[in-house]
């Protein structure tokens, strides 16, 4: 049997994982935080997070839901990965720390993926082999905090939206800055030596890569059910059923698109970011 690691157990990992554990792939998930559900777990949420859209608009295809809060939401995703037997498959608070090839356009090489584990005292390192890899770390599972002009001045503490996670943080406090997450783009976990700019077919593969794909970077929001049609994408060419036009084709491709978004939408990062 063919394995797959999957870095991240967010929305769009556990997708991925159902997709290729129905086409019989061996598939081990690897998550650093505590829980499951990404952003809208303990560690990815601030304080009553809910979701901006209604039901039906943040969810996978098989499992309906109502507009939520992130506790909500997160109940919803542990159903969803025990519903189709995944929990079992996620190795949570493990982080995965490189992922490496020492020929990375060659398909017969497996990957090498170094792994951190912890538990509430200790800490270790662990090496794993795997045939493919899907990295579905998230845009914004890591956030940025901004320096702000003149914020030397300010005598308050300056905090992250994201962790504020209880009501009792902001008593008594009259001024709070909420950032927004600098999206981390698809550069996590990416292999030793490369830059951080990679050419993704269908916002998916890497152009010269084999056996390695990123899911879940294909738009910020209400992306799930995309995720889904991407995984099933995936898994097919990670079966051989999906083959890739040639490496000019796919250029070509990418550049269209890109020059698309650049001419509609102009220059600035956060809209082609992800092109
Ligand atoms: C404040 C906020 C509000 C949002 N509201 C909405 C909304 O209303 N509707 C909507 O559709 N979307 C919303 N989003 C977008 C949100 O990102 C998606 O809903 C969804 O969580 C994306 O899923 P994901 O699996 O791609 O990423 P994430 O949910 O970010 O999951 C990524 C996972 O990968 C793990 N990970 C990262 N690096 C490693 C590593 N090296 N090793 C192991 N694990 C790793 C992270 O811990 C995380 O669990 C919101 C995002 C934010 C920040």
């Amino acid at each position: 049997m063919q394995t797959v690691t999957i870095v991240g157990a967010g929305p769009a990992g556990l997708v991925a994982a159902k997709m290729l554990l129905t086409d019989g792939f061996d598939v081990t998930i690897f998550e650093k935080h505590a829980s499951l559900s990404g952003i809208w777990s303990f560690e990815g949420a601030y304080y009553n997070l809910h979701t901006q859209q209604p039901g039906g608009t943040i969810e996978v295809s098989d499992l309906y839901d109502e507009y939520a809060s992130w506790e909500h939401v997160h109940a919803y995703l542990c159903k969803y990965a025990d519903k189709f037997d995944r929990t079992s498959h996620i190795r949570l608070r493990s982080q995965v720390l490189s992922i490496f090839k020492s020929n990375l356009h060659n398909a017969e090489e497996s990957w090498s993926i170094t792994v951190e584990q912890t538990t509430e005292t200790l800490s270790s390192i662990e090496a794993f082999h795997f045939d493919f890899v899907v990295i579905v770390s998230g845009l914004f599972s890591s956030y940025h905090m901004p320096l702000v002009r003149g914020q030397e001045k300010f005598s308050g503490s300056i905090v992250h939206a994201n962790d504020i996670k209880s009501h009792e943080q902001l008593v008594g406090h009259y001024l709070r800055f909420s950032f927004l997450s600098d999206a981390d783009a698809p550069t996590m976990g990416l292999p030793h030596g490369t830059s951080n700019d990679l050419d993704l077919y269908r916002r998916l593969i890497p152009v010269s890569e084999p056996k390695i794909a990123f899911l879940g970077y294909v738009s910020s929001n209400g992306t799930w059910m995309i995720d889904e049609v991407a995984s099933h994408w995936v898994s097919n060419y990670f079966k051989g059923v999906q083959l890739l036009p040639s490496r000019e084709e796919m250029q070509k491709e990418i550049l269209t698109i890109r020059d698309f978004v650049l001419s509609h939408f102009g220059t600035t990062a956060c809209h082609i970011r992800y092109f």
